[in-house]
């Protein structure tokens, strides 16, 4: 999904679901990593993380969608706009917009921290911990290791 396509259907959900216009900039932000959106309060812009739709699918895209069309709505209002606001949590609720947007998944952490290689044989050891290369030798040729 394009920046465009989000543009378009923040708009349309907008209309729809709050009966009022969207008139500032949705877009994605990969920058995003423990929320699903944000609604910035100075620009009143929307930023949506990607993985809402990459890690989940459109229908928790469209929850989080809507939380932050909750946010810029109210704002604009000068109303409750904030998550302990009863004006947000009653808005909420009308729409069906997530109370909280999934936690993306995180990256699988590296499960090696170290690379040896064969001096001889070019034959790669992944490895979580050191290793004494004075006393190991390659498990293919017997070539001396090292820390690459
Ligand atoms: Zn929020
Ligand atoms: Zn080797």
């Amino acid at each position: 999904m394009t920046d465009e396509q989000l543009q378009q259907m923040v708009v349309e959900i907008s209309q729809r679901d709050f009966q009022q216009p969207f008139l500032h900039q949705a877009y994605f932000n990969a920058r995003l990593r423990t929320t699903g959106g944000r609604y910035q309060l100075e620009s009143h812009n929307i930023d949506i993380n990607p993985k809402m739709l990459t890690d989940f699918n459109e229908a928790t895209l469209l929850g989080v969608i809507k939380h932050e069309l909750c946010h810029y709505h109210l704002h604009l209002a000068h109303r409750g706009y904030r998550h302990r606001d009863t004006d947000f949590k009653r808005l909420l609720a009308q729409v069906g917009g997530s109370r909280y947007a999934p936690t993306p998944k995180q990256k699988t952490t590296q499960a090696y921290r170290y690379l040896y290689q064969c001096q001889r044989c070019g034959q790669r050891y992944y490895r979580k911990r050191r290793m004494d290369t004075t006393r190991y030798t390659c498990g293919r040729c017997r070539g001396p290791i090292r820390l690459v």
